[in-house]
């Protein structure tokens, strides 16, 4: 288990149950964004696919976890750095997907140019997927 684990769980003052663990060391051990079904398969126990879901959602709202609009309209999920809180997220950077290894990754520091929307429109989110081959595959 990671040695973060814990202590997120912690910071976050959420109850430590084995489907929390187990999928916040996924992610603590990846280092790139993950899907559902990625999640799935590294799990060492069997959770069912609600409390999955679940735990994501949490995760989301609790500001660990951001969604990550993959291609193909998949969804993928990246973990926050310190800036995100509860119902708040703070980030606004740019996401590469890796046509070589399917790859995606939270690009921290590159972030989203400002984008002017017409008077009406409200903007809520932002995303930017940006497709190539990554360093490791070059
Ligand atoms: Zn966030
Ligand atoms: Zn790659
Ligand atoms: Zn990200």
């Amino acid at each position: 288990m990671h040695p973060s684990v814990e202590k997120t769980l912690d910071d976050f003052r959420l109850r430590h149950t084995g489907c929390r663990e187990e999928v916040l060391n996924a992610f603590l051990e990846s280092g790139y964004a993950l899907a559902h079904h990625d999640i799935e398969e590294r799990l060492k126990d069997n959770f069912d696919r609600v409390t999955i879901y679940r735990t994501l959602k949490t995760f989301v709202d609790k500001g660990i976890l951001h969604k990550v609009l993959d291609d193909e309209g998949g969804l993928k999920y990246g973990l926050c750095r310190e800036t995100c809180g509860h119902q708040e997220h703070h980030h606004d950077h740019v996401h590469f997907k890796c046509e070589e290894c399917g790859q995606t990754n939270c690009l921290e520091n590159v972030l989203i140019p400002r984008v002017d929307l017409p008077d009406g429109y409200q903007r809520k989110e932002t995303n930017l997927l940006i497709q190539g081959v990554c360093p490791q595959c070059q």
